[in-house]
C-alpha cells in the first residue's frame, strides 16, 4: 500500500503536495484529494509539503486513520475524482480550516522527524 490522504485535507487543497509529486497520482473531488495507490511510487516528497499533514506512508498510519487506505483506492479508481496535475488555489477557508486543525503557525515541517 502507498501513500494515503487523509481527513486532514478535507477543504483545504492547498496543493503543495501536487507540485511534487513526480508521477500526479493525486486526484480530487470537491472537497479533499486522493493519492492513487496504483501510481504511488512511495517517494515521500509529498509528506513535508503538506501543511496540515494529511498525507502519511502507509507503515505509518496511526490507527484511526487505516480506513482512508481503502478511500483512497476506491475514490481513486471509482472514476469520481479527476487528476490534479499542477498546483492551484486552496479552497475558501482553507487557512481558517488549517488553523482549526493546530497547524497555525510557524513551519509545518516541524511535525516530520
Ligand atoms: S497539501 Fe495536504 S491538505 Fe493540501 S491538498 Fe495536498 S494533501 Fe491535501
Ligand atoms: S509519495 Fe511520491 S509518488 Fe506518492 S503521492 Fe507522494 S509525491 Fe507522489
Amino acid at each position: 500500500v502507498p501513500h494515503v490522504v487523509t481527513e486532514n485535507c478535507r477543504d483545504c487543497k492547498f496543493t503543495s503536495c501536487v507540485r511534487v509529486c513526480p508521477v500526479d497520482c493525486f486526484s480530487e473531488d470537491d472537497r479533499m484529494l486522493y493519492i492513487d495507490p496504483t501510481h504511488c511510487i512511495d517517494c515521500r516528497a509529498c509528506i513535508q509539503e503538506c501543511p496540515v499533514h494529511a498525507i502519511y506512508p502507509h507503515k505509518e498510519l496511526p490507527a484511526h486513520l487505516r480506513r482512508w487506505i481503502a478511500i483512497n483506492e476506491e475514490m481513486t479508481r471509482s472514476g469520481k475524482t479527476t487528476p490534479v496535475r499542477a498546483a492551484k488555489p486552496a479552497l475558501p477557508g482553507a487557512e481558517e480550516r488549517k488553523r482549526a486543525l493546530g497547524f497555525e503557525s510557524a513551519d509545518p515541517r516541524r511535525f516530520y522527524p
